[in-house]
């Protein structure tokens, strides 16, 4: 197996309710990331996928979220639990990208996208206005958003679904980040935009040589892609392994219910 780039260890994360009583959101989960892979994170709602994915993200609300000090989240070598807030901000600007089930919760309204990327570019790449724009027309380009040349000048709302999360993709790879957080990317699209979607981003986990952690609740669409599978329930991880060990020998009865599930 290849080095570990994100390493999660003993994470318990608990949220303070509003009756002052503990949720326990995640009960002490641990898992790694590989270099070069792509781990599929797959449960039903409400299972904690993505509290895993904010607290990644150093993103988690400060005000009633509790970490317990025995946590760890290591990438790189480096704690990010322990991170000041420049420094994680810098993290996920570069070495950490991400893109979400809303494509217009990232995308800015007021700007076009080619504008997005290129001032994306300029700040962590420290590219020239001029440099960045060609980058960005490669990057759309690569993406597949046709017409590349003009939509550069396109507001978010012009583009639909699957081409926003397109841009979304290519913004995420601009910074050439070691790891891509794909939290449910594809669950508000069509059923055959998803699959483009997700072949994307396969053909961009290659070519780009990065990790990807992608969310899911459909265990049926990381068949095709991802090489390791970690399953979540309730806040606590019940089987991970193999994609080929866990479609062809799954251990617990929730990994087989989720199978069969599959259309
Ligand atoms: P999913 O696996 O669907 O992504 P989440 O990780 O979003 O699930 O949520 C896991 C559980 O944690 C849910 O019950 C959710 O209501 C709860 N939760 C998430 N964020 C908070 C928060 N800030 N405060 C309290 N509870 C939260
Ligand atoms: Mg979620």
């Amino acid at each position: 197996m290849n080095n570990p780039l994100l390493k999660v260890e003993n994470l318990k994360v608990d949220f303070k309710l509003e009756d002052g009583k503990l949720f326990h959101a995640l009960k002490s989960i641990s898992f790694e990331v590989p270099e070069n892979t792509t781990v599929a994170l797959v449960g039903e709602s409400g299972s904690g996928k993505s509290v895993t994915s904010m607290a990644l993200l150093g993103l988690l609300p400060k005000s009633n979220t509790i970490i317990d000090p025995d946590s760890k989240i290591e990438f790189n070598g480096n704690n990010i639990l322990k991170l000041s807030k420049t420094a994680l901000r810098r993290l996920r600007g570069s070495d950490i990208a991400m893109i979400f089930q809303e494509p217009m919760s990232s995308l800015n309204p007021v700007f076009t996208i080619g504008n997005q990327i290129i001032e994306t570019l300029m700040l962590h790449k420290s590219l020239s206005r001029k440099a960045a724009r060609a980058r960005t027309i490669e990057l759309l380009n690569e993406v597949g958003l046709p017409d590349p040349e003009n939509r550069i000048n396109a507001y978010p709302h012009e583009l639909s679904g699957g081409q926003q999360q397109r841009v979304m993709i290519a913004m995420a790879v601009a910074c050439e980040p070691k790891l891509l957080i794909a939290d449910e990317p594809t669950t508000a699209l069509d059923v055959t935009i998803q699959k483009q979607i997700l072949e994307l981003l396969a053909q961009m986990q290659k070519r780009h040589g990065m990790s990807v952690l992608f969310i899911t609740h459909d265990l049926g669409v990381v068949a095709e892609f991802a090489d390791e599978v970690v399953v979540m329930r309730h806040g606590s991880i019940c089987e991970q392994g193999s994609i080929e060990t866990i479609f062809s020998d799954p251990q617990h009865s929730y990994t087989k219910a989720l199978l069969n599930c599959r259309p």
